[in-house]
């Protein structure tokens, strides 16, 4: 299909992007790296009038200062496997990002792309919910920040006002008794996940034993979600290993697939994704614990 005719402006700034989101309304779009709102173009299923290029708007590389890493909101999916920064920084998104769409999807698509479309399957979105990150968000006021955890909305929304653009993400950086996990289901290599899970355990400072756990998921509901604390606290003080471990881990991963009310759809039952789940964060709960820990998964 070809796209219905638009206007095309590229904004120089973030500025300059907002003043002409604001006075382009309902009928102007922000493109990135298009490879959302191209495909959405192309199959009639979004009709702006305007579309704003941000691409000249920021030449910025990852940075990272006090304990945060900084990823302007261009920072391409091939940036995130391999930059060094990101890879010490947060090891997590290094990982989920191999699992984002192929090649030339991963040469183009921004980070700040991803978390605006907001799609229910995204690895990016469910790493942001993991880690805790916040998104510096400008719009004709200035700039504001949204914790990931306020973001997303329901399928493809977030609570960005019509005229707010992301600007920046950020992540804060691993700490030395952190591991991290990112599991994934897909059907074909490059598919959307079906469901995908990102965890991370932080250890006691004296011993092997679990301080804290985040873990969030993908393609479970409407939008990336984060697992209730309270279901993680019972790993509290517990060590991941052996037959105990094991219990503890798959334990915690059954209370939150109960809790899920997964979508039925013509890629998985709701009862296939609840199952898949649980086993995707047992098995990330272990490899995160296991890499905390310093030893082999
Ligand atoms: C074949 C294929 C496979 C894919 N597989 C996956 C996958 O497995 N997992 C996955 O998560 N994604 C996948 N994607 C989508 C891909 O990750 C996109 O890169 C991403 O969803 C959007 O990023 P983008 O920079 O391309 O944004 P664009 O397509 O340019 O924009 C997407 C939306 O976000 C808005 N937007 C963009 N940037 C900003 C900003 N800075 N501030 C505010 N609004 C903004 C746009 O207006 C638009 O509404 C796939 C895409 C394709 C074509």
């Amino acid at each position: 299909m070809v796209a219905p005719a638009f206007e095309y402006v590229a904004a120089d700034s973030y500025d300059e992007a907002v003043r002409l989101l604001a006075d382009g309304g309902d009928e102007a779009k922000i493109l990135a790296g298009g490879q959302s709102l191209m495909p959405m173009l192309n199959l009639r299923l979004v009709r702006p009038e305007l579309l704003i290029d941000i691409n000249m708007a920021d030449d910025r590389q990852p940075s990272v200062t006090g304990g945060l890493l900084r990823l302007p909101a261009l920072t391409r999916h091939r940036v995130l496997l391999e930059h060094d920064l990101v890879r010490r920084g947060c090891p997590l998104l290094a990982e989920a990002a191999w699992h984002v769409g192929n090649v030339r999807v991963r040469n183009r698509g921004t980070v700040g792309g991803s978390l605006a479309h907001a799609d229910p399957t995204s690895e990016i979105g469910s790493c942001a919910l993991a880690t805790g990150a916040q998104v510096v968000v400008r719009g004709p006021d200035g700039d504001r920040t949204v914790p990931a955890s306020e973001l997303f909305v329901s399928y493809w929304t977030t609570a960005l006002a019509p005229s707010e653009i992301i600007t920046d993400v950020l992540i804060p950086v691993r700490r030395p008794r952190q591991g991290w996990s990112f599991q994934e289901m897909v059907r074909r290599t490059s598919d959307f996940a079906i469901v995908a899970v990102a965890a991370l355990v932080e250890l006691d400072e004296r011993a092997a034993t679990i301080a804290g756990t985040r873990v969030a998921l993908a393609g479970v509901a409407d939008r990336v979600t984060l697992a209730d604390p309270e279901l993680l606290a019972g790993l509290a003080g517990c060590a991941l290993t052996g037959g105990t471990g094991d219990e503890a881990a798959n334990a915690v991963a059954a209370r939150i697939a109960d809790r899920l009310e997964p979508p039925d759809d013509v890629y998985a039952s709701a009862r296939y994704r609840r199952r898949l789940a649980r086993v995707l964060t047992a098995r990330a709960l272990r490899e995160a614990y296991a890499r905390a820990a310093g030893a082999p998964a």
